[in-house]
This record gives C-alpha cells, sequence and structure tokens, in this order.
C-alpha cells in the first residue's frame, strides 16, 4: 500500500532539466498537483506524518510548500502558518537571513501565530541544500516554539541538506516520503 502510494507520487512528478539554470534538475510537481488522487494521497501521507509526530501547527515555505501544507493543515485539524520570503507579511515579523549559493536570502514569519506550547511541523515540497529549511527552524524555535519535525515530498539526497539540518532539529524528525 504504501509502496502503491510512492508509485503514484512518483509518477506524478516531472524531472525538468536544466531549469531554472543549467545544471539543475528542476523536481515539477504541478502534474501531482493536477492529478487529485494523487493530491490527496500526498495530503493524507502528510498529515498522518503530522499526526504522529504530535504537531499541533503546520508551516508552509513559500511558495510550494502553501500549496502542500493548507491541506495537510486542513485534514490534521491544525493552524497553518505561512513563511513568506521578506517583506511580504504586513503584521510583526521575525526574520531569518540565510546563505544561497551566490548571496543570501530572507524569510519572515508573523510572530504571534508562534505559540510556546506550540510543535511545528514544516511542510515543503522538495529539500535541496536545506538552507531554506534550516532558516525556518531557526525561525520557530527564536519564536519560543518547539519543532514537531520537517516533512517533504521529495529530498535531493546528494545535496546534503539532511546534514545540513541535523543540529537545528535537534533530534527531531526529517521525513521525505
Ligand atoms: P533549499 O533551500 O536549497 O533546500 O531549496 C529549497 C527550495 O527550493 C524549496 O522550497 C524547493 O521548492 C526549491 N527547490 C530547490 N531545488 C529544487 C529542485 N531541483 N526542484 C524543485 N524545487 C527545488
Amino acid at each position: 500500500e504504501l509502496a502503491g502510494t510512492t508509485q503514484l507520487l512518483l509518477s506524478r512528478i516531472r524531472d525538468v532539466p536544466d531549469y531554472p539554470e543549467p545544471g539543475v534538475m528542476f523536481k515539477d510537481i504541478t502534474p501531482l498537483l493536477a492529478d487529485p488522487e494523487a493530491f490527496a494521497a500526498l495530503t493524507e501521507a502528510l498529515a498522518d506524518l503530522a499526526v504522529r509526530h504530535g504537531a499541533t501547527k503546520i508551516v508552509g515555505l513559500e511558495a510550494r510548500g502553501f500549496i502542500l501544507g493548507a491541506p495537510v493543515a486542513l485534514r490534521a485539524g491544525l493552524g497553518f502558518i505561512p513563511v513568506r520570503k521578506a517583506g511580504k507579511l504586513p503584521g510583526a515579523t521575525l526574520s531569518q537571513s540565510y546563505d544561497l549559493e551566490y548571496g543570501s536570502a530572507e524569510i519572515e514569519v508573523h510572530a504571534e501565530d508562534l505559540a510556546a506550547d506550540d510543535r511545528v511541523l514544516v511542510v515543503d515540497d522538495v529539500l535541496a541544500t536545506g538552507g531554506t529549511a534550516e532558516a525556518s527552524l531557526r525561525l520557530i524555535r527564536r519564536a519560543g516554539a518547539q519543532v514537531a519535525g520537517v516533512a517533504v515530498l521529495m529530498e535531493l539526497g546528494f545535496l546534503g541538506g539532511r546534514g545540513k539540518l541535523e543540529t537545528a532539529l535537534e533530534g527531531a524528525p526529517l521525513e521525505a516520503l
């Protein structure tokens, strides 16, 4: 059954070579989103992880983490919190910058959305270098909340994101479907 779901999900991910730049194999999830059976299976699998790891909130990372995280939050009966690129949230935010290959990026969250008794599951489609997920874990901890884990559809293992996240996870799980 699990193997069947994995096969269904894999069959709906499109590999796009050299996008957005030469040498990158882009994992396009739009065929999966367009297939209600696959989208439902993915939502269910991620919601199961949220429940299993005792999450009280879902954080979705802009932008595909919004598409996946929102139905997961509803399915699991949890609140959804967007972590956005800098300058998009209107309220009082916490910001975290992180290094990219060239330059840096910054993400933000509404601080008031996270409380000390929250256990947060971070959801995104692809874990690549792990830089974005690591920064989101820092935001969650700086807001005083706890980390339930990180759950992604795919982990690009050769980029070493799992190792990069290890310290920030503090023993919480990284789950890749
Ligand atoms: P990173 O911070 O390097 O882990 O990259 C994370 C973000 O970039 C994720 O939100 C992914 O959606 C996106 N991303 C990075 N590499 C890829 C890829 N090869 N295919 C699809 N999305 C990617």
